[in-house]
């Protein structure tokens, strides 16, 4: 029995430490996506702004940053890296070269000149993020140099069969030169971020009809800006992704295996988006510092999860049937 409870730790960091993760923070209007690999290799894609991104770091475990990615140079993307250079001291920082003349955007080189992190342009190269996880850069082509959000870098990563596209703020001029050169490389990923926060000046059908995602995630907050547009989230569903907010779902965490399955959990349930796709595997038991999610109780005790009071991870009325405040009791 005591020899049980020794190895039972060890158990449960080996299943964790086997997935890719990709965490959209919920860092309110912006974007943050922290992908941590197998073999424990970070990457932080935009920071968003003052220092949640920094704390939500310290909470999913990160020491050191191996590379940091500046999508392009505003506030909502990389006002939270002062905070990240300082206290992760990312290897390396990739940007678009294209300067802005923000208080922000010096504050935020000067950290990254401080941590001693290295700079790379993004042109078009491949950066190898740990022993399995691929990163191809994807510069903007043939955009005028003036523009923030047309500049934004383009990350395509893959592990094994799993892709994932982040493009920042790009826009329409941005994503046909990406189709034009990256067309085979960008068909059919699992993972997608959507371009702008939901904006219905950047994600075209013509876009997400190339890249067909399973999945959009949007980084999104309480703005002014009607973010996301009723015109993107049509786009999203014509192609049948399955979409989550980071307004509604908080931090959003998809843990990819080896084999190309994936789960998705969050911070704050994915109740709130109805579920269309199928291709998901049963939820398995996700890291204490995330939400869980059940589709019934019958999942959530298998893994573990009996007498959940309402405001507990994996709690949902429907789970709930007398109504009594406890879910899925012994
Ligand atoms: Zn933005």
């Amino acid at each position: 029995m005591k020899r049980l409870l020794l190895m039972l730790p060890l158990l449960l960091c080996a299943a964790s430490a086997a997935d890719l993760q990709i965490r959209f923070l919920n860092v309110g209007q912006g974007d943050a996506v922290l992908v941590t690999t197998p073999d424990g290799k970070s990457m932080l894609y935009d920071a968003g702004r003052g220092t949640t991104a920094a704390q939500l770091l310290k909470r999913y475990g990160v020491k050191q940053l191996d590379l940091a990615v500046m999508s392009q140079g505003d506030a909502d993307h990389i006002g939270g890296f002062e905070a990240v250079a300082q206290q992760f001291k990312p290897r390396a920082v990739l940007n678009n070269g294209l300067a802005k003349s923000t208080q922000t955007y010096a504050r935020v080189l000067a950290a990254f000149e401080q941590a001693g992190s290295q700079g790379l342009r993004a042109t078009e190269r491949s950066i190898n993020l740990g022993a399995q996880v691929k990163l191809q850069v994807l510069p903007a082509l043939g955009v005028p140099k003036t523009n923030q959000n047309a500049n934004s870098v383009g990350v395509l990563l893959s592990y094994g069969s799993f892709k994932v596209f982040f493009g920042g703020d790009a826009e329409p001029v941005t994503t046909k030169g990406w189709a034009q050169r990256y067309a085979s490389q960008l068909r059919n990923v699992q993972l997608y971020k959507a371009l702008h926060h939901g904006s219905k000046h950047n994600d075209t059908l013509e876009f997400l009809q190339l890249v067909k995602p399973e999945m959009v995630v949007i980084g999104v907050g309480k703005n002014n800006y009607g973010h996301p547009s009723s015109e993107a989230l049509a786009v999203y569903k014509m192609v049948n992704a399955q979409v989550f907010r980071t307004d509604l779902n908080g931090t959003v965490t998809v843990s990819v295996k080896p084999d190309g399955s994936y789960t998705v959990t969050a911070e704050q349930g994915l109740g709130t988006q109805k579920t269309t796709r199928t291709t998901t595997p049963a939820p398995t038991t996700p890291a204490p510092t995330t939400e869980v999610y059940f589709r019934n109780c019958a999942e959530a005790r298998n893994a573990g999860y009996t007498n959940i009071k309402r405001g507990e991870s994996g709690y949902r009325s429907a789970m709930d049937r007398d109504g009594d405040g406890v879910a899925c009791e012994r």
